[in-house]
C-alpha cells in the first residue's frame, strides 16, 4: 500500500522567537515546493508554538517534542497534552533518545506519553533505535522490538494504525553519520514485521516508519527512495528554511 511521505524537522532547543520568525517567512515564500502529496510538519519548541501556528506555510503542521502524561496539576515545570491540542499541535515526539538518554525516560514513561498523545487526538512519533554498542554486540533487533512493543504497549490496533514511528540509530544523530539506507531499510523492515505479529499486516501497512539520523537534502532521496521508509525526521538540517525546502524538494 502507499503510505503518505512525511518530513518532520525536529528543532530541539533551537531558536528564539525572532529566529522562528524568520524561518518561517523564508518558508513561507517558498512554499511551493511544499508537494501535495506529502506530510511536513515542526516540532518546535513549546514557546515557538504560538508563533509557528500563526505563521507556518498551510501545508506545515505543528509538532512538540515533549509532553507530561498527567492532564492537569502539580508538575511543576511541566505541559499536558490538552495545551498542546489547544496550540493545534498535531504530532508530538514520544521516546527521542536525547529524553531516554539524558532525561531518564524509561520505555513505560514513553508508553504512558504515547497513549496520553493518541487519546488526546494527536499523532505520536515514537522514537527507537540502539546506540552503538548496542549495536556493536548484535544487539540492535532486540533493543528495538523492546522499545516498539513496549511503546505500544497501551494502544489497541485501531490506534497503532494511525502511529508513526522513527527509527532512529543513536549514534546516528547529530554526527553527520548515517546508517547505510541498506541497514536503516532492514531494520524498519524488522519494526514492520514486529507490527505484523503483534497487530496485523493491515496495521503494518498503515504505520508511517521515519528513518532519523543526520538526513539532509542530499540524503534525504535515498532513505525515502527505499521502499520500507517512509520519510525523515531531522534534527540540524531542519533548522534552516533552505535546507527544510530542499530536503522537501527531494522527496
Ligand atoms: P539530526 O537529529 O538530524 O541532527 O541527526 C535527528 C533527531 O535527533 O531527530
Amino acid at each position: 500500500m502507499s503510505r503518505v511521505p512525511m518530513l518532520i524537522g525536529n528543532w530541539k532547543m533551537n531558536k528564539t522567537l525572532q529566529e522562528a520568525r524568520d524561518f518561517a517567512q523564508r518558508l513561507g515564500q517558498q512554499s511551493m515546493h511544499l508537494k501535495p502529496g506529502c506530510e511536513y510538519a515542526i516540532c518546535a519548541p513549546y514557546t515557538s508554538l504560538h508563533l509557528l501556528r500563526v505563521m507556518l506555510p498551510a501545508q506545515v503542521q505543528l509538532g512538540a517534542q515533549n509532553v507530561y502524561h498527567e492532564v492537569s496539576g502539580a508538575y511543576t515545570g511541566e505541559i499536558s497534552a490538552p495545551m498542546l491540542v489547544d496550540f493545534g499541535t498535531k504530532f508530538v515526539l514520544a521516546g527521542h533518545s536525547e529524553r531516554r538518554a539524558i532525561f531518564g525516560e524509561s520505555n513505560e514513561m514513553i508508553a504512558r506519553k504515547v497513549s496520553t498523545i493518541m487519546k488526546a487526538g494527536m499523532t505520536p512519533i515514537l522514537c527507537v533505535g540502539e546506540t552503538i554498542a548496542e549495536r556493536e554486540a548484535g544487539q540492535t533487533e532486540h533493543v528495538v522490538k523492546e522499545q516498539v512493543l513496549s511503546g505500544l504497549a497501551n494502544l489497541e490496533s485501531g490506534e497503532v494504525e494511525t502511529l508513526v514511528i522513527a527509527y532512529e540509530p543513536v549514534w546516528a544523530i547529530g554526527t553527520g553519520k548515517t546508517a547505510s539506507v541498506d541497514d536503516a531499510g532492514q531494520v524498519i523492515g524488522w519494526i514492520r514485521q514486529i507490527l505484523v505479529d503483534q497487530f496485523s499486516s493491515s496495521v503494518a501497512n498503515h504505520v508511517r516508519i521515519l528513518y532519523g539520523g543526520s538526513v539532509k537534502a542530499d540524503n534525504i532521496a535515498s532513505f525515502v527512495g527505499h521502499p520500507e521508509i517512509d520519510g525523515g525526521l531531522v534534527g540540524g538540517a531542519s533548522l534552516e528554511a533552505d535546507s527544510f525546502v530542499g530536503m522537501a524538494k527531494a522527496i
